[in-house]
C-alpha cells in the first residue's frame, strides 16, 4: 500500500486570526505571527489594509467581506473558499475584525473546516466592545456604579432589534450595542420606556481609525446628534451611568446631562 506523504508547510491548516478594532498595532503578536507564516489570507471589510505589513509577501490575499457596490461573498462560500484553499495550499489565515468569536461567526468557520479534517486553531483578538471604550477611556465596570457590562447586537439575523436590549435597560449594566446605528431609534425608545432617558450615551464611528468619530450625549438627545453628523461605518453604541466617568469629558465640561453642543466640537469627520 502507497503512503502519500504532504510537506508540512502544504498540510492543511486554518487559523482563525481576531485581527482587532481597526488601528493595525492593535493585533495581538500571535495574530501577527500567524500571518506571516500564511500562505492564503481571507480578510473582511473591517480589517485594516495595514496590518499586511505583517504578512509575507508571496501571501495570496483574497478581500471575501462585504463592501458596498462589490459582490459580497455568503458564509457558505466563505467556508467552501477555506476549504479549497487548505487543501490546495496549506496555511490559510482567517482574519476577522476584532475577536473571531464575537459576533464572527468564527466557530461555523471552524467547524465546517474541521468536519473536513482540517486542523483548526483560534488566535483571539482584540474586541471593538471593550477596546474602543477603553480607548475612549470609558471604564465599563466600576466599583459602585455597576456590577456588569452587556455585550449586544442592535440588529439580530432577522434584523429586528434584539430582545435582550429590553432586558439591558432594565439593569445598571454598561450596554455596548455592535451593529445598532440604523436601530438608534429604537434603541434610544426602549430605554425611554424604562424610564432612562437621562442615561449616558456614547457612538464611536470608525472607532481607532484616522476617521473616528465620536459622539455623546443622552438617551433623550443622542439620535438627533448623530442623525445631524449624517455618519456611517462601524458603530458602537454605549449606553450607561459609566459613559459619564470618561475622563476627558469630565475635565472638557461639567459632565451636563445634554452634552450636545460640546461633542459637534470633538467629531473629527475625515
Ligand atoms: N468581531 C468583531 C465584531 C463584528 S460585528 C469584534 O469583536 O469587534 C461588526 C460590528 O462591530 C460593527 O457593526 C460595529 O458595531 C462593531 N465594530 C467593529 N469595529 C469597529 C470600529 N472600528 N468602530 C466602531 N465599531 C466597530
Amino acid at each position: 500500500m502507497s503512503t502519500i506523504s504532504v510537506p508540512q508547510e502544504r498540510k492543511p491548516r486554518l487559523t482563525l486570526v481576531g485581527a482587532g478594532p481597526g488601528d493595525p498595532d492593535l493585533i495581538t503578536v500571535k495574530g501577527s505571527k500567524a500571518l506571516r507564516e500564511a500562505t492564503v489570507i481571507l480578510y473582511d471589510a473591517l480589517v485594516h489594509p495595514g496590518i499586511f505589513e505583517h504578512t509575507s509577501p508571496g501571501a495570496i490575499k483574497r478581500f471575501v467581506g462585504k463592501r458596498s457596490g462589490l459582490h459580497s461573498y455568503s458564509q457558505e462560500e466563505i467556508n467552501e473558499m477555506i476549504v479549497r484553499y487548505a487543501l490546495s495550499y496549506g496555511k490559510v489565515v482567517r482574519l476577522k475584525g476584532g475577536d473571531p468569536f464575537v459576533f464572527g461567526r468564527g466557530y461555523e468557520e471552524i467547524a465546517y473546516a474541521e468536519s473536513f479534517g482540517i486542523d483548526t486553531e483560534v488566535v483571539p483578538g482584540v474586541t471593538s466592545a471593550t477596546a474602543l471604550t477603553a480607548l475612549k477611556k470609558i471604564p465599563l465596570t466600576t466599583r459602585g456604579l455597576n456590577e456588569s457590562f452587556w455585550v449586544l447586537t442592535g440588529t439580530t439575523s432577522e434584523k429586528k432589534v434584539s430582545n435582550d436590549i429590553f432586558l439591558a435597560a432594565q439593569t445598571k449594566a454598561t450596554a455596548v450595542i455592535l451593529m445598532g446605528l440604523k436601530k438608534l431609534g429604537e434603541i434610544v425608545e426602549i430605554y425611554r420606556e424604562a424610564g432612562k432617558a437621562h442615561l449616558p450615551v456614547a457612538v464611536i464611528v470608525n472607532g481607532s481609525l484616522p476617521n473616528e468619530a465620536f459622539i455623546t450625549g443622552t438617551i433623550a438627545d443622542i439620535e438627533a446628534a448623530v442623525r445631524a453628523t449624517c455618519l456611517s461605518g462601524p458603530a458602537l453604541i454605549v449606553i450607561g451611568e459609566a459613559v459619564k466617568l470618561r475622563l476627558d469629558l469630565n475635565r472638557d465640561t461639567t459632565a451636563g446631562e445634554t452634552d450636545v453642543k460640546g461633542l459637534f466640537s470633538e467629531l473629527a469627520l475625515p
